[in-house]
């Protein structure tokens, strides 16, 4: 089967033909950086990084861009609450960002473009706009998008324009359907702005730069057009950014160009809490500490949320989490059992090697139906349990059929990456045993010596470390402190 994926604009699965053979540009819309994003968040994100590693398995050369929002409405908001600056406020939540993406194993974007770092290319937009009777200047200094103006506006989320209010306007970044007016496109500085170092000199009206900041929508039709083109493969996000996030960046980029924005609109569902979508607003979330802190690895959170359809429900549990780390163990297990399994010296019944063969392509015509995972996810424990059958039976195998075992596996964890990712943790843990060792060994040394003061000190030391030692009449035990539940 050819790739193909489900498209929102024309809501049906579409063949994927990219604009240039052989190269594929894909945008996603990043964080809002006032925070560290939830694990919801993190669905969505891994399913770009899926998305993104599917294309490049598919050997397409990808052009892969996720934008940081480091300045909009809420930011400003709590920056000025904090007495901070844009950039003092937004720069932990942006590296606290960074290192979670690479702790769940996120093949990394080709460029995190910063909103404040391509104001200029905002501001010319913004100019092009009005010049095509899009976009007007108000009394205060503002510049909004006349929605009236652009005929196709509502086509990605089904809004008719005869139902909205056009001619009002809406200052907001986030409103929703039964909300629809004109928005803004450039805003004038208000107090809080100036106080945060969120005012540039903006698009120039009559001769005349108006000071001001972006609106959010604009900084997406901006920073994907700088790099990508006038017209552009796939546009991902979650589903919440349809309306209006999406249908503005449309408004705004073809009102421009007069040319096709995207050719590829996808969206993933939310992650649920019980029966509410997770969202920072409803303080209904867990966030990636939260999950490690309870001693699950990122390969287990990572798992979790791939199994599932980008497009069907998800619910977050504890115990989804339970069976998810059952999951990767078995992946685990297996993937030892193949390093481990005794090779005859001579050829023996070539059995194996369609295994492999029938589960890659399985495995493959899943993930190009619109990037089926679960599907995929059941073509690989088919694989593993007709292997651990077929090893069983054979006792012995002949070293260049593991090998096409070894690769089988290695190629589709190249797409899951929870397998690369359960080692590195399996390392980690490794790492940290060898240094206990060590170091009780050196604390009984000391106390053999009857240097207490030493010996304390390297108790404390290994306190410091997360570690709870016990001295039990069989000797010294050890294990990991219990985590802090709740908060983050
Ligand atoms: P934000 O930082 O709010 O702009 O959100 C970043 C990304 O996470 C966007 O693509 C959102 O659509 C997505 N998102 C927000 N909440 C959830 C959720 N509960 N499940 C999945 N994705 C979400
Ligand atoms: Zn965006």
């Amino acid at each position: 089967m050819a790739l193909r994926f489900y498209d929102t604009m024309t809501r049906s699965l579409r063949a994927f033909e990219p604009l240039e053979a052989g190269r594929v540009g894909f945008y996603a819309c990043g964080p809002t950086v006032y925070q560290l994003p939830h694990i919801g968040n993190y669905r969505t994100f891994l399913f770009n990084d899926v998305l993104h590693r599917w294309l490049e398995w598919k050997g397409l050369d990808v052009r892969f861009i996720m934008n940081l929002t480091d300045v909009d409405d809420r930011i400003i908001e709590k920056a000025a609450a904090a007495g901070a600056s844009l950039r003092d406020y937004t720069e932990p939540h942006i590296r606290g960002f960074m290192e979670e993406l690479e702790t769940l194993g996120v093949r990394p974007a080709d460029e995190y473009p910063r909103a404040t770092d391509s104001i200029e290319d905002m501001a010319r937009l913004v100019e092009k706009l009005i010049e095509r009777g899009h976009a007007y200047l108000t009394d205060d200094g503002s510049i909004f998008f006349d929605i009236s103006s652009f005929e196709a506006y509502g086509r990605l989320s089904r809004i008719r324009l005869d139902e909205v209010r056009t001619g009002e306007r809406v200052a907001d970044d986030r409103y929703e359907k039964g909300d629809a007016r004109d928005f803004a496109l450039w805003k004038a500085p208000k107090a809080a702005d100036g106080e945060v170092g969120a005012v540039w000199e903006g698009p120039v009206v009559d001769g005349e730069a108006k000071p001001g900041r972006p609106g959010w929508h604009l900084e997406c039709s901006a920073m994907s057009m700088s790099r990508l083109g006038e017209t552009f493969d796939i546009h991902a996000g979650g589903e919440d950014l349809v309306f209006p996030h999406h249908e503005d960046e449309i408004a705004q980029s073809e009102g421009a160009t007069g040319k096709p924005f995207v050719r590829y609109w996808l969206h993933a569902r939310h992650l649920m809490m019980d029966t509410e979508k997770m969202s920072k607003s409803l303080g209904n979330f867990v966030g990636i500490r939260d999950v490690l802190d309870r001693g699950y690895a990122p390969a287990v959170v990572r798992y979790l949320l791939i199994s599932a359809h980008y497009r069907k429900e998800l619910s977050f549990s504890w115990d989804s989490l339970d069976d998810a780390r059952a999951a990767v163990r078995r992946l685990t297990d297996f993937q030892r059992r193949l390093v481990d399994a005794p090779t005859a010296a001579a050829a023996t019944d070539a059995v194996l090697r369609p295994i492999a063969d029938r589960a890659l392509a399985a495995f493959e015509a899943a993930l190009d139906d619109d990037l089926n995972t679960p599907a995929a996810l059941a073509a690989l424990f088919t694989f593993v349990r007709e292997t651990n059958a077929a090893l069983d039976r054979a006792g012995e195998v002949a070293l260049d059929e593991l090998d096409a075992l070894r690769l089988a596996l290695g190629s589709m964890d190249d797409v899951l990456g929870v397998l690369s990712l359960a080692s590195a943790s399996t390392a980690a843990d490794e790492e940290l045993a060898a240094w206990v060792e060590e170091r009780i060994a050196a604390r009984q040394q000391a106390r053999k010596d009857r240097d207490f003061a030493r010996a304390d000190a390297i108790r404390d030391e290994i306190a410091a470390a997360g570690i709870v030692l016990e001295d039990t009449p069989q000797g010294p035990r050890w294990k990991l402190a219990e985590p802090a539940t709740g908060g983050r």
